[in-house]
């Protein structure tokens, strides 16, 4: 018997309430996420839920009933069913709740507690709901149907996503396309005349454009110098690479921050303090980012200092690596578990933006110290991150050559011929 491969697209829509701050976050989708592919295991459902952990109860949504009464009836507090509605609404539309819709319970084997439910508004599309810790996760996801490689080019006049011509994947495209160049190119300097090529898959759920799916590859013609990334996924490898097989991602983020904030004040080595009313250098760049912002790790290091420092505030500073390390200034406070000797994360969070020590308003001060010396964090070369390893040197070659192949066809009907050579 042959059962056909389910891919699950997890299309996570993460709503997550930063103390301070009650603006909500979309987390991009997790496309570094492996897919759940599933093959005739007994041990996974058709959610790529493993169902050795839970005892699960399938039911169809009754007339009347709510999201409120179908939660009450599994068993949870009305504390937690409000929480969850209120997650609930930013992501989904509850409207949709119609009697005969399927929906499935998965409680925990030790506790009977309710942790996972799911909810299938159609039999295409379905809505997760995942309780650990407390902490309560909502994501959507598909069956996905029909996977199709895409491959377009284009020249810009205007901007970047005028001259995307595949509108509905545009908004993601552009985001994801300089997020994957953006340690090369400063996309706010694209200009008339720079082109472009992306090869990318679109997801297809019940003959409807879904979701877009990975970028492959990409091609940027700007200011006369060509870049490229090329996806390559092999063990624990994971990522987009140029052609010498150089990590296009650098081993530390440009900014501690997960959004772009607005810098109030550059790195200067000549300027005059407001505070003190004397010249003395800034060693570092303030962003005037709101109070309470998070602030992360720009790479992966080790906690040399967290502290109320004078007039440095609450400081934390990191060290990276035997050259590079970050400091960061005037947090509010610390994150939970930041303190000397611990290892942190790129973009873990460390503390959160605010006003303490000697500032004139609430910023963050970054600060980058390259050999000890201090460095303009917006300006300085910092070092690539994981490159291909020579093992898989070959491997990732063959890769490269398949995707410059399929960037540089001419028609849909070659790239959907070449699909199948890209198949992992
Ligand atoms: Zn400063």
């Amino acid at each position: 018997m042959k059962k056909a491969l389910l891919v699950l697209l997890v299309l996570l829509i993460t709503v997550q309430c930063r103390q301070n701050n009650t603006k909500t976050t979309k987390t991009t989708p997790k496309r570094n996420a492996q897919p759940v592919v599933q093959t005739a295991s007994l041990s996974y459902d058709n959610f790529g839920i493993n169902t050795d952990k839970y005892h699960i109860r399938n039911y169809r949504i009754k007339k009347n009933q709510s999201l409120y009464v179908l939660l009450k009836k599994l068993g949870l507090s009305p504390k937690k069913i409000l929480a969850t509605s209120r997650k609930a609404k930013k992501i989904i539309n509850l409207q949709s709740f119609r009697p005969g819709q399927k929906y499935r319970a998965y409680f925990s084997k030790k506790n009977k507690k309710l942790k996972k439910l799911i909810w299938e508004p159609n039999g295409l599309i379905f809505v997760t709901f995942s309780w650990n810790n407390g902490k309560l996760q909502i994501s959507r996801a598909a069956h996905v149907e029909n996977e199709k490689l895409k491959r377009i080019s284009g020249t810009i006049h205007a901007s970047l996503y005028n001259a995307i011509s595949d509108q509905q994947a545009r908004a993601q495209l552009v985001k994801i396309f300089s997020n994957i160049l953006a340690w090369q190119v400063d996309f706010t300097t694209l200009r008339k005349g720079d082109t472009f090529k992306i090869l990318y898959e679109k997801n297809y759920v019940g003959g409807q454009y879904y979701d877009l799916g990975k970028i492959l590859a990409l091609k940027l013609n700007h200011k006369g110098k060509t870049y490229y990334a090329y996806h390559f996924h092999k063990g624990k490898l994971n990522g987009y690479f140029d052609k010498h097989g150089n990590s296009v991602q650098k081993s530390m983020l440009k900014t501690p921050f997960k959004y772009d904030e607005r810098i109030s004040s550059r790195f200067n080595p000549h300027r005059f303090n407001p505070v003190l009313h004397r010249y003395m250098p800034h060693n570092g760049v303030d962003f005037a980012a709101p109070y309470g912002t998070p602030v992360l790790s720009v790479g992966n290091g080790r906690v040399l200092e967290a502290h109320y420092g004078g007039p440095a505030g609450n400081i934390v500073k990191i060290r990276h690596n035997s050259t590079f390390t970050t400091v960061y200034m005037h947090l509010c406070r610390f994150a939970h578990g930041i303190h000397r000797g611990v290892h942190v994360k790129q973009g873990q969070v460390i503390g959160y933006v605010g006003h303490t020590g000697r500032v004139t308003g609430t910023n963050l001060h970054y600060g980058v110290y390259k050999n000890g010396k201090p460095v303009n964090p917006m300006t300085v070369n910092l070092p690539s991150a994981k490159s291909i390893p020579k093992k898989y040197m070959s491997a990732f070659k063959e890769v490269r050559d398949r995707l410059n192949q399929t960037l540089s066809v001419k028609n849909q009907n070659n790239i959907d011929s070449l699909r199948a050579s890209l198949a992992p």
